[in-house]
């Protein structure tokens, strides 16, 4: 089990290997989740929790905080030097925010997979070893075989492992992104609009392949396409902007299953958005 060495004290990201218990337990609980990028506030107040093998959608108008929400549940908006992150998110009941954790172990566990592919300018079989040889790894070549496979793109590539992998479609480019976050035997898999810049057959195909893998990992997707969401997702998070004296903010309207989400939401605001009523 790695774990994370501080000065001070340790903390272990990795609390449980990858959940295959036929139980859906809570692997995040966001509790009062406020992100704010210099004097914007982002995001408000958002309590969400999310739940062990199974996909979560978020959802809601361009702006409303989708990207900054999923950013923070593996640290990413560390990286951006204005982010401020206030509020718990809570991984198997550890705060991924103590000063304790390493944010690389954390990115780890809980993998990324952005808009727009973003393979390394290097062979496929190096794009997919690169992450797994960092996590101390050592059947490289067993590991590359099994995360493409599971990114259905081995019988695609296998008899060009040394080519580059900038020189694939750009939906096997995402799927290669698939296995190269996989290779590091993560049990959270973030999306952000994963199928934004693919046609319409790379995207089922990236669908199919969540639905395939979601009996062994946690995914969390943010889409701006509801077909997508309703396809997809077992559970639904909309967001919406609240326009207030200080400005505009994003927070969370409503979260339930998907399938009540699109028939028979709570709130009105989630009705007008889901039908296309935006005012
Ligand atoms: P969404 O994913 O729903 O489109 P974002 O999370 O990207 O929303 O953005 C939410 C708000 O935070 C917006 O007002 C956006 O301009 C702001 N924002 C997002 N990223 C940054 C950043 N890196 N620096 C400053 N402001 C940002």
């Amino acid at each position: 089990m790695e774990s994370v060495t501080k000065p001070d004290r340790e903390v272990r990201v990795e609390a449980k290997p990858r959940d295959t218990s036929d139980s859906h337990e809570t692997v995040f609980e966001i509790a009062g989740l406020t992100v704010t990028y210099g004097s914007v506030t982002a995001v408000e107040g958002v309590n969400l929790d999310i739940r062990s093998r199974e996909i979560t959608a978020l959802i809601g108008p361009s702006g409303c905080g989708k990207s900054t929400v999923l950013r923070c549940l593996n640290r990413m908006n560390d990286l951006i030097p204005s982010a401020r992150v206030g509020g718990k998110v809570l991984y198997h009941g550890i705060d991924i925010y103590d000063p304790g954790v390493d944010p690389v172990e954390v990115r780890r566990r809980i993998g990324m997979v952005f808009q727009k592919p973003n393979p390394f300018p290097k062979s496929i079989y190096e794009n997919v070893a690169y992450g797994a040889r960092i996590a101390g790894i050592r059947d490289l070549d067993g590991v590359v075989e099994e995360s493409l496979r599971k990114a259905a793109l081995w019988d695609e590539v296998k008899d060009k492992l040394d080519t580059s992998g900038m020189a694939l479609s750009g939906g096997q480019q995402q799927r290669l992104c698939i296995a190269r976050a996989l290779a590091t035997d993560p049990d959270v898999l973030l999306m952000d609009e994963p199928c934004s810049a693919l046609d319409p057959i790379a995207t089922l195909r990236i669908e199919e392949l969540m639905l395939e893998l979601k009996d062994e990992y946690t995914f969390v997707i943010v889409t701006h396409n509801m077909q997508q969401a309703a396809r997809v997702s077992d559970r639904t998070a909309f967001f919406s902007i609240e326009v207030t004296p200080q400005g505009r903010r994003g927070r969370l309207v409503e979260y339930d299953r998907t399938e009540k989400i699109f028939t028979s939401p709570s709130q009105k605001e989630t009705e007008d958005y889901i039908t296309g009523r935006f005012g």
